[in-house]
């Protein structure tokens, strides 16, 4: 037995105006200082208040949002006691929002407890619409939300209920048109290495595959596109829907190592997440595909390079013409393809080498690789991606 979660989708240009159809009374936003500063808050509120909501905003969730910034927003959420959560940002916003509703709904929940197979209370108090305003998490479209815990080094929690995810996505490409190119480009690489892992993970079904290769596909094509301009518009709404597509194929697959080790080298090196994620990606790609490999590792690299228009003769050729369409796009959006290029010092890398390599063996994300590493074989894995070496056991 298996589930597929998903939320109600509105897209396309002019989605937002859905928000005037909400019905409930009170509005809790969640957003972030930009988000805020470009305006995009204040026509979610315009269209609210046609709804005939009371509302109010939470502007304070910062990338790699924290447990304490979490927490005061549920300490908020129970003195606002709205009936809707109303999320208006990037993966970080919606991510927080996530967890706020749920700490709101579970106030004696301990978010480090929260497991998929335990029941929680939700949609008892409030609902949740997300609105992305960036193309990558497709958190928008998932129950999963990532937390960085206090510590030192500090940890990031990647968690999730399937109750969880949004009841409304609206995924407007115009709400994207004030994100910079250099999260473009970040988002953007989230948004590939989720499609090309949810494929390629040990969960996925056929109710996943046709997202992920799409997303995969809508990456390839038109992230450097949309990189290169930021008023085009077609390629913006590609990626927006590329973004949400694989967030719903990944969320019902897995994701793998490249996330993994993604955020292993987001917390401890504050590496953008889709920056750390889309690096990792093309070296994690040549670890499973390596000649080197048990013979019980499966992997789907012909039907996926197929798919793409990529060679895909065998496995290998496949999946090194994944690896360098991978490596040819993050060159073409000015993505660093080493962590040395990524601003990493070697001191500072061998340093943290044993911390990047527990915190990435205790990641949940990893279950599903379809090659899992030993921990020499991981910090092997990260020293190729620290200096660009190739991947060869
Ligand atoms: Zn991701």
């Amino acid at each position: 037995m298996w589930f597929f979660r998903s939320p109600t989708i509105v897209h396309g240009e002019g989605a937002l105006e859905h928000l005037a159809e909400l019905r409930g009374e009170r509005a809790f936003i969640v957003t972030d200082h930009n988000i805020q500063r470009a305006g995009l808050t204040a026509i979610v509120a315009t269209y609210l208040e046609q709804a005939g909501f009371a509302h109010t905003i939470y502007a304070d969730v910062q990338p790699d949002p924290s447990l304490e910034v979490v927490q005061r927003g549920a300490a908020l959420l129970a003195e606002y006691a709205p009936d809707w959560i109303v999320a208006v940002g990037g993966g970080s916003v919606i991510d927080a929002a996530k967890a706020m509703w749920v700490l709101y709904e579970n106030p004696e929940l301990d978010l480090e407890a929260i497991s998929p197979l335990l029941p929680i209370a939700l949609r008892q108090r409030a609902r949740l619409v997300a609105i992305p305003t960036t193309a990558g998490t497709g958190s928008e479209a998932t129950w999963a939300f990532v937390i960085t815990m206090p510590g030192n080094p500090p940890r990031k929690l990647g968690s999730g209920h399937p109750l969880a995810v949004p009841d409304l996505a609206i995924v407007d490409p115009y709400m994207m048109h004030t994100a910079p190119p250099r999260v473009i480009a970040d988002s953007g690489m989230d948004a590939l290495t989720q499609a090309i892992e949810g494929y390629l993970a040990t969960w996925a079904n056929d109710y996943t595959d046709g997202l992920c290769l799409t997303a995969a596909n809508l990456a390839l094509d038109y992230l450097e596109r949309a990189y290169r301009n930021p008023d085009d518009t077609e390629a913006i709404e590609k990626m927006a829907n590329c973004a949400a597509i694989g967030g719903l194929g990944y969320i019902n697959s897995m994701v793998g190592l490249a996330h993994s080790m993604g955020h292993a080298l987001g917390a401890i090196f504050h590496l953008p997440h889709g920056r750390a994620v889309g690096l990792c990606l093309p070296y994690v790609i040549a670890f499973y595909a390596s000649p080197a490999r048990p013979a019980e590792v499966k992997t789907r690299f012909v039907p996926l390079a197929r798919f793409c228009g990529l060679p895909h003769a065998d496995e290998a050729s496949a999946a090194h013409a994944l690896a360098e369409r991978v490596r040819a796009l993050a060159r073409a959006i000015d993505q660093p393809l080493t962590l040395s290029e990524a601003g990493i010092s070697a001191a500072d890398f061998s340093a943290r080498l044993d911390a990047l390599i527990d915190n990435a063996m205790n990641d949940t994300v990893i279950f599903a690789s379809p090659r899992l590493p030993s921990a020499a074989a991981l910090g092997a894995l990260f020293t190729c991606a620290f200096s660009g070496l190739s991947v060869d056991f």
